[in-house]
């Protein structure tokens, strides 16, 4: 039977404790311990059952357990303290981002931050993996630090799926429907009371989407939610799943969050100035910001894409190719054969916008390519990722050289009092001082970390580390349970883990580039490292494989297999149904973080961040955040690095990937055997490893202060934010006049471009030259159409690789020096040095230039001497 009518009963709270009610709202207790502690004391049983859900822990409490702790003189101290420490949060004046930016008004949101997932406690599963961490990570730190910001996303009423293994080690997914009448969300609804909605257009029929609102301190999150009464049955189960389904539902999903999205925020009123796509799912933004900028200016297309544009930020986080939505041009037509005739494009002009090459008709539809195409500030997630992004789209902007391609970096980070444990956080406190807290990116707070008496460092390490064991026995019984395992291996689950050994965490998705099996290469020296007398290792290991992922399903069953062996299950253990709880007992936990992804197919990785700020050791390949944050005080490099993709490319052949691997096997074997293990156990008379703590000083040292989101947000807001609020303002001004300029320029430009050529090259080079000695370069260009403003003419200086090829070049401007008789003009660049000796080589270059463009490589137009 299902009701006519449903409507919430809020708990009833005492007076006294009635700010519990707000307190659970806000997800300000995910990173504050004496709040989520507040919570814990009133009903631990009832606090785990809740899934760690304050809200749903109010409906179940009895009014009597209430009433107590409202007579309870210790309980109410506490919940004094954290009312207190709460406002003061909200109202704190002297944040960073007013001190920094005082010309913004810091509760207007400044910049909308999209993103498909946000993981930002367990009891949200709204997430899959490290995109949606650091989305949520990225939303706290922004309140932290005042940054106004709003977040969009999806709500999915299933979340990602929960994981089980069958007995024979295959993963099982269920979808359960969770309750987000008891979540800490709330519906947006109008003055009269009735749900704001959405609406939007797909094949044949209208959608409608409500809105929910979830508090991140000062932040708000804004979901969109397709269960509605008015939309068909196979519409309103559009939002349940994240990732789940097929390519219809994918396409419909990021048509919400892109044009639902920006709808919404539209419909409370909220106008940033700003908009940032997390990750191209809601790049269908630019497109509703587009025709809305056409109506309400009466624009065209092109100059609505420059007022757009200048406004937009992307963040791309993968080269793995299936990471990348691609739809096929007919499905495109399907569902914007309308929207595009609104914004008056043709179709091969609006499917160009998703393509690398404009005019190859069958090119599907990419919307990391729509979104490069309409945000003038794009990035990758660690300065490698950002070379091999740029490598990966080069075809976009065919004549600029990789290294200036319009995509920089920001290296991730993570939102540090979120994963620290309380008992290293209570550590910090005490011989860090509180500004680790407050300003966890200043390098000299944690350059103290030195100075932490190490047998303190060390038993605090410890009692982690028995936590995790503890957590673990009781994650493995509860899976026996669930799989109707006999009671004699329910015992043995007790027996699992040693508290005093080795501990090795592995936990992420089980994508197959991760590669969770790497040490199954050599099974026999595994089985010597797990079973060693001398040096014991144990591994945790835990994570999900996507649904249709066969391969990376097979990855886990291989893992459980080799666990089931009696001479290693104690040893090995895969914990089911990753999730943000146990990656935090594990993070807190294991001695050792190990990542081994094949190079370069880890944008950054951010699991081994949590890590190092609990006081765990990397050990990893040099891809990612680690390939820049490595240095061997800190931790351990598996195989070669460097900062250029140079060799790797995510396309490798099968043969050559296998070959990598098993080297990647033997060195990472090599480091475990020969220096982790026998470093670990190097123990003096008091029974400390002495070096290996002052290994996990360093480590504590030198990461967290720059792997942390607070750095990351600050990077993101004065590289992208304020800039692209800066420009956007400016050009929409007055009816978008210089929007509209900048776009007439652009047309010209692109018009006048094939006729362009450098014609004529001299130099007072000679063949050989001696070291230090400069030289003058001229050039004659044709510039057809355009002016000499129009265009930078630039000497492009460097060594000569063994392939002919120009390396490490300097860029040096040319001067204009006049115009020749045919109307040609002349550009010169005196003093132009090679550095140092060697073979040497220029170029000479002229390109499209304007002062309103963003990126100076934007436009592509740029045009080489012919050699
Ligand atoms: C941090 C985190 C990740 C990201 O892990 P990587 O090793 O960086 O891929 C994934 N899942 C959960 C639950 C996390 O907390």
């Amino acid at each position: 039977m299902r009701p006519i009518r449903t409507f919430s009963v809020a708990p009833s709270l005492p007076a006294p404790i009635e700010r519990l009610q707000e307190l659970a709202y806000n997800l300000f207790w995910s990173w504050d311990q004496d709040a989520r502690q507040l919570f814990v004391r009133l009903d631990r049983r009832l606090w785990e059952i809740s899934g760690h859900n304050p809200v749903r822990m109010l409906t179940l409490l009895p009014r009597r357990r209430l009433e107590e702790a409202a007579e309870d003189e210790a309980f109410m101290a506490q919940y004094q303290q954290v009312c207190a420490a709460f406002d003061a949060y909200l109202g704190e004046a002297g944040h960073w981002f007013a001190r920094a930016h005082p010309e913004y008004p810091p509760d207007r949101p400044l910049v909308a931050y999209f993103s498909a997932e946000f993981g930002l406690t367990e009891s949200m599963p709204m997430y899959s993996g490290g995109l949606g961490n650091l989305a949520g990570d990225h939303l706290k730190s922004a309140s932290d630090l005042g940054v106004p910001i709003v977040g969009v996303g999806l709500l999915y009423h299933q979340g990602y799926f929960r994981q089980s293994l069958s007995a024979d080690g295959w993963q099982q997914e269920s979808y359960p429907n969770y309750d987000i009448y008891t979540m800490p969300l709330q519906m947006i609804r109008k003055p009269d009371g009735r749900p704001l909605s959405v609406e939007l257009a797909l094949p044949g029929r209208t959608l409608t989407a409500y809105v929910w609102r979830v508090r991140v301190g000062r932040i708000t999150l804004y979901l969109l939610d397709a269960n509605a009464e008015a939309n068909r049955p196979d519409d309103r189960i559009l939002t349940d799943r994240l990732y789940g389904g097929d390519l219809e539902m994918r396409i419909r999903q990021e048509i919400l969050l892109g044009i639902g999205g920006a709808r919404a925020l539209e419909a409370m009123g909220i106008r940033p100035a700003v908009y940032h796509m997390n990750e191209g799912h809601s790049a269908f933004l630019s497109l509703e910001r587009i025709r809305r900028t056409m109506d309400e200016q009466d624009a065209s297309f092109a100059e609505a894409l420059e007022a757009t544009a200048a406004s937009q930020v992307f963040t791309t986080h993968t080269p793995v190719p299936a990471g990348h939505d691609y739809f096929p041009p007919d499905m495109m037509e399907r569902y914007f054969g309308d929207f595009y005739r609104s914004i008056k494009l043709d179709r091969s002009q609006f499917l160009a916008l998703g393509r690398q090459n404009p005019s190859d008709e069958r090119e599907a539809f990419c919307m990391t390519i729509l979104a490069l195409r309409t945000a003038a500030y794009s990035n990758g997630v660690s300065r490698l990722h950002g070379a091999v992004a740029r490598r990966m789209w080069q075809g976009i902007w065919p004549h600029v050289p990789e290294e200036e391609l319009p995509i920089e970096s920001i290296t991730n980070g993570v939102h540090l009092a979120s994963w620290v444990s309380d008992d290293m956080a209570a550590l910090y406190d005490r011989y860090l001082g509180p500004r680790w807290r407050a300003e966890p990116d200043d390098p000299t707070v944690w350059r103290q970390a030195l100075d932490i008496p190490p047998e303190e460092l060390w038993r605090t390490h410890e009692r982690r580390r028995e936590r995790l064991i503890a957590f673990a026995r009781r994650r493995l019984r509860g899976q026996m349970e669930a799989r109707g395992a006999p009671l004699s291996d329910l015992a043995e689950a007790e027996q699992a883990l040693d508290p005093r050994i080795l501990t090795i965490g592995f936990a992420r998705r089980f994508a197959t580039y991760k590669r969770a099996t790497l040490l199954l290469q050599a099974p026999e020296r595994l089985l010597r490292l797990l079973t060693s007398e001398e040096h014991p290792v144990q591994i945790l290991v835990a994570g999900k494989a996507h649904p249709r992922d066969d391969a990376g399903k097979e990855m886990i069953r291989q893992i459980v297999k080799f666990a089931q062996d009696p001479a290693v299950r104690r040893r090995l253990v895969f914990l089911e149904d990753y999730d943000i709880a146990t990656g935090r007992y594990l993070v807190q936990g294991v001695d050792v973080w190990l990542n081994t992804p094949r190079r370069p197919e880890e944008a950054s990785g951010t699991s081994g961040m949590k890590a190092a700020v609990n006081g765990a050791i990397n050990v990893s390949i040099l891809d990612g955040w680690w390939n820049e944050a490595y240095a061997p005080e800190v931790g351990w490099a598996i195989g070669a690095g460097g900062e250029t993709p140079e060799g790797d490319a995510p396309d490798r052949g099968a043969r050559e990937a296998a070959t990598v691997d098993r080297l990647d096997a033997q060195a990472l074997f090599d480091i475990l055997e020969r220096e982790v293990a026998p470093l670990f156990y190097d123990r003096g008379s008091d029974g400390l490893p002495r070096e290996w703590i002052a290994r996990m000083q360093h480590s504590i040292a030198a990461i967290p202060a720059n792997y942390n989101t607070h750095r990351m947000v600050k990077e993101y807001t004065e590289r992208f934010y304020v800039p692209a609020a800066v420009r956007s303002t400016a050009l929409r001004q007055d009816g978008l006049r210089r929007a509209r300029e900048l776009a007439a320029w652009k047309a010209k430009a692109a018009r006048a471009w094939p006729s362009v050529q450098v014609e004529e090259v001299t130099s007072t080079a000679s063949d050989h030259m001696p070291a230090g000695q400069s030289m003058t370069i001229q050039a004659v260009v044709q510039l057809e159409g355009l002016q000499p403003e129009d265009v930078v003419a630039e000497v492009y200086l460097g060594r000569v690789d063994p392939r002919g090829e120009l390396r490490d070049c300097v860029v040096v401007p040319m001067r204009r020096v006049g115009p020749t008789p045919d109307g040609r003009f002349v550009f010169e660049a005196t003093n132009v040095t090679p550095h140092g000796s060697g073979q040497f080589g220029y170029q000479v270059r002229v390109r499209a230039y304007h002062p309103d463009l963003a990126n100076p490589f934007e436009t592509g137009l740029m045009r080489w001497a012919a050699s």
